[in-house]
């Protein structure tokens, strides 16, 4: 499948702080990619490296299939910490700016972009009376100028209002679904991106821990047992088949995660039992995601940011 980003092996060392680790990572043509970790987790530093805008210590990226970055990046709009724009501007006037410091020719893109991101109607109103809403729209309308193919926004939603939140989301999936524009969106809050993203990665200490798709996500936080099963490949054999189970799948950490009717819990527990499979843990998942994967994340705690 075609994709729009495709990292091998990248990582980023600060001091002696390892702030990326080795990530591998895919997002696909279409994709709004979550990139969902906690403060300091890497999410901008690996965002930055993408864009260009930091270079990795080890490792390489492609964009659009290409290893010829600086091509590649002409197609791709950025929003990664607050744009520097000017306050007593209109968003119009501040588009204008954006627009000739990036060469661009078409000046009636602007009121294209304006009108993508709602903002057309603000008339005379100068940037520093927006609400934050509007100013992350605007920051989203710059990263749309060139028409990019793909975007990468850094943590769009944060500190935004419920309203907020809303505006910025609902604007996303337009563009997503209007233009096919590829996202890679980052954020500290899982619950915020499930209403629009279609893949996750959660990174933690710089390491992109696990990746799932929205339908993984959907079903995990629905009825969902996981478990840690002494053989894996003899127990997944056993329960193959067994009347209320939907779906086996193994976690990148080993785990057994069964999909299906959690009532089945003590049959499981037998039939494995029974069977010569020494059964260590095994506990029903039904809970938002969010809890789920951050307590996951909480309990595998490791030193991953610190190099020997
Ligand atoms: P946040 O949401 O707080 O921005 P983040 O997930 O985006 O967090 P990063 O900003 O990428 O995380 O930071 C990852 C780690 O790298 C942090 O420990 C941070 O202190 C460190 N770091 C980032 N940039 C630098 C830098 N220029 N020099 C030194 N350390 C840095």
């Amino acid at each position: 499948m075609e994709y729009v980003l495709k990292t091998n092996e990248i990582s980023k060392q600060y001091g002696d702080k390892l702030a990326v680790n080795g990530v591998n990572m895919i997002v696909h043509k279409g994709d709004i990619y979550g990139l969902v970790g906690e403060n300091g987790a890497g999410k901008t530093t690996l965002m930055r490296i993408i864009a260009g805008m930091a270079l990795p210590t080890t490792g390489k990226l492609e964009l659009f299939e290409s290893d010829d970055l600086d091509n590649a990046r002409r197609k791709v709009g950025v929003l990664i910490e607050s744009p520097a724009v000017f306050l007593n501007m209109t968003a119009r006037e501040n588009l204008i700016y954006f627009h000739i410091l990036m060469g661009l020719e078409d000046l009636k893109q602007i009121d294209d972009v304006l009108e993508t991101v709602g903002l057309h109607h603000v008339g005379r109103k100068k940037v520093k009376n927006y609400s934050l809403g509007m100013k992350q729209r605007l920051g989203i309308a710059i990263a749309l100028l060139g028409n990019p193919d793909f975007l990468i926004l850094d943590e769009p939603i944060n500190g935004l209002d419920v309203s907020g939140v809303k505006e910025v989301r609902d604007l996303l999936l337009k563009i997503n679904e209007d233009f096919g524009t590829t996202i890679l969106i980052s954020s500290h809050i899982l619950s915020e991106l499930s209403r629009i993203a279609n893949r996750f990665g959660i990174i933690r200490g710089g390491v992109l821990e696990e990746e799932f798709t929205a339908e993984e996500l959907k079903r995990c936080s629905s009825n969902c047992l996981e478990m840690s099963v002494s053989n894996v490949e003899l127990s997944k054999q056993i329960l193959n088949g067994l009347q209320g189970i939907t779906d086996i799948q193994e976690t990148s950490n080993g785990m057994l995660r069964i999909f299906g009717d959690v009532y089945l819990a003590g049959n499981i527990n037998r039939r494995l039992v029974e069977n010569g499979v020494d059964v260590d843990r095994l506990q029903p998942v039904k809970e938002d995601l969010e809890s789920y994967y951050l307590k996951k994340n909480g309990g595998q705690e490791h030193d991953s940011t610190t190099k020997s």
